[in-house]
């Protein structure tokens, strides 16, 4: 990629032709992974803190590249929302989650499945009718599908804002996801149907050394309550923040020490081991 400029110039250049070369290699790899399966959806449970029981799992995506391994989302969604492929991998991630939620639901484990979504697909034409045509084909009620916003992402436009409010409407839940990393949190639990709160994992992880961050949780879990919304303590790595989120009144924890995103097989027999039918 690197073009004959004077020299000190190629310097000057070089890095950012490479960074768009790698951003159309990587744009172009993606519309094949699509085309051929290559995507694929782990499940992290999310426990209550009443009784340990998984009432919920989120779906979290990840490119099996065929060459390069399993890849993170944060290697590819930013390429897939520059590129305009952020609509198909979410529609594909979608899809993935409410089929393995049905299968969860008809051997007995009746968990609700979380789904992130950018404000991008959101807004897209027929983001909310493909959300009915999933949980149509696969006989679910609305409410098994909780779609995870960030506040920023979720108060973008008015689109965004009216997708969010139709999918209320159906009875499908809204979750605010990193709570509390934004400016405009508050703005967001007044103006979007929030159903979930999903606090930070910096606070979680922080609330056992800072007095601050320990305020914050605090300050979330109460603020949700007078709301009548439910709150996840997320990224919680060991039985001391588990301990801390269920004594604040946080109604679910979500992190490492419950389990690791896993592939739905592994998940079918997490949920088996726990509670058997
Ligand atoms: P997120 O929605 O905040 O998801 C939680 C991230 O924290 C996941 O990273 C998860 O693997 C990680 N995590 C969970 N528990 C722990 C813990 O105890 N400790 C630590 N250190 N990390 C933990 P992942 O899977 O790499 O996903 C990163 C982000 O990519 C997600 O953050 C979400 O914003 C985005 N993402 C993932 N899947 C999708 C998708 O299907 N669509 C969209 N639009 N975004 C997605
Ligand atoms: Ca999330
Ligand atoms: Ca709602
Ligand atoms: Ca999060």
């Amino acid at each position: 990629a690197a073009k004959r400029h004077g020299k000190g110039r190629v310097h000057r250049f070089t890095p950012d032709l490479l960074a768009a070369d790698d951003d159309a290699t990587l744009a172009a790899e993606l519309r094949v992974a699509l085309a051929e399966g290559q995507l694929e959806v782990l499940y992290q449970p999310i426990v209550a803190t009443a009784d340990g029981r998984c009432t919920a799992v989120e779906a979290l995506v990840r490119w099996r590249h065929p060459e390069r391994g399993l890849l993170s989302p944060a290697t590819f969604l930013g390429v897939a929302e520059a590129r305009g492929l952020i609509v198909p991998v979410g529609a594909h991630v979608l899809a993935r989650a409410c089929t393995d939620v049905a299968s969860w639901y008809d051997a007995g484990h009746p968990v609700a499945v979380h789904v992130n979504a950018s404000a991008a697909q959101l807004s897209a034409p027929g983001a909310v009718a493909d959300v009915i045509r999933n949980l149509v084909e696969h006989g679910l009620a609305a409410d098994r599908l909780v779609i995870e916003v960030t506040e920023s992402s979720a108060l973008d436009t008015p689109a965004v804002r009216a997708a969010l409010q139709e999918l209320d409407a159906l009875g499908v839940r809204i979750a605010i996801d990193d709570f509390g990393t934004g400016y405009a949190a508050l703005t967001a639990l007044r103006e979007l149907p929030v159903d979930v709160v999903k606090i930070d994992k910096s606070f979680v992880t922080g609330a056992a050394t800072s007095v601050a961050d320990e305020a914050v949780v605090y300050a979330i879990v109460e603020m949700a309550h007078r709301l009548g919304l439910e709150t996840v303590a997320e990224g919680v790595e060991t039985p001391e923040q588990e301990h801390f989120a269920g004594a604040v009144g946080a109604t679910s924890v979500q992190g490492y020490l419950h389990g690791r995103p896993m592939t739905a097989a592994d998940l079918t027999a997490w949920l088996a081991a726990r509670s058997p039918v």
